[in-house]
């Protein structure tokens, strides 16, 4: 019998005999495939739940699967492995197995939104790929991405100064990703900066290497961005489970009680 929708369907998980007679009847080729079956355990219940609790998931609820994500994509249109259709899909059966295969791949959302302009539903797929590139993250599948670490290094000079300064930031993301700062792209840019800005500007520009720049009384904007990020921390940490993940990865670090 022909599989409907083959391209679907993994090529692990189907199974098809060359060469194979039963009972005198030739079942060879497709007469003999099978897919391999699902069971219960392969199923996290929670995900669209725990995908829904990070910020841009919000509206995978609303997804009744179109494909028009799918259709629009800028990266699907160079790798046909990248699904957003396919993977909302998964988030909302709850087939997290299934969704770990494509872990590699769904960090490539390149954040063009067209998808979310397409998308009849408002569902946002550009924010459920992020959410779900973050849960990755989170749930310790994949390490974190450069665009995570630079989103950390951003977010933690503001949160300190309450300014943005590209030189710290560029220097604190080149140091959390492991790279050298003489890049030959930085150097060229630092000469092109040096021969067209005004000398104020490279002075200015020169005293904040030197001297951090802060905003004037930040501390109490500083002290309640804190407690709002702690707070959605916590809320991702328990709608994820986290708490009980690191527990269990602690008791089984320490091995079995002793007698
Ligand atoms: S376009 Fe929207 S409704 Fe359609 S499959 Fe994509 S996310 Fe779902
Ligand atoms: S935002 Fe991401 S998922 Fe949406 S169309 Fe662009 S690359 Fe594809």
């Amino acid at each position: 019998m022909p599989i409907h929708e083959h391209s679907l369907i993994r090529p692990e998980n189907i199974t098809a005999h060359d060469k194979l007679v039963i009972d005198d009847v030739d079942v060879s080729g497709h007469w003999s495939t099978f897919i391999q079956s699902r069971v219960v355990t392969d199923y996290n219940e929670k995900l669209e739940e725990e995908i829904a609790a990070l910020p841009g998931g919000e509206y995978i609820h609303r997804c009744w699967q179109c494909g028009s994500c799918t259709n629009s994509c800028t990266v699907n249109a160079v790798n046909p492995e990248f699904n957003p259709r396919y993977w909302i899909y998964l988030i909302r059966i709850g087939m997290e197995a299934e969704l770990l295969r494509d872990k590699d791949i769904i960090w490539q959302c390149v954040s063009c939104n067209k998808c979310t302009y397409a998308c009849p539903r408002d569902v946002v797929p550009e924010g459920v790929m992020k959410a779900t590139a973050h849960w990755l993250e989170l749930k310790g599948h994949t390490p974190k991405s450069k665009s995570t670490l630079f989103d950390q290094a951003f977010s933690d000079q503001v949160f300190a100064t309450g300014k943005i300064e590209e030189g710290r930031i560029i220097r604190d993301f080149f140091r959390r990703t492991g790279q050298p700062l003489m890049q030959d792209w930085l150097i060229e840019m630092a000469r092109r900066l040096v021969r067209h800005l005004a000398v104020r500007m490279l002075a200015s520009m020169g005293l904040s290497a030197l001297v951090r720049p802060r905003t004037r009384g930040w501390s109490g904007a500083r002290a309640a961005i804190g407690d709002y990020v702690e707070e959605q921390k916590a809320k991702q940490h328990r709608a994820l489970g986290l708490s009980e993940l690191i527990e269990q990865a602690e008791r089984e670090l320490a091995g079995p009680p002793r007698a």
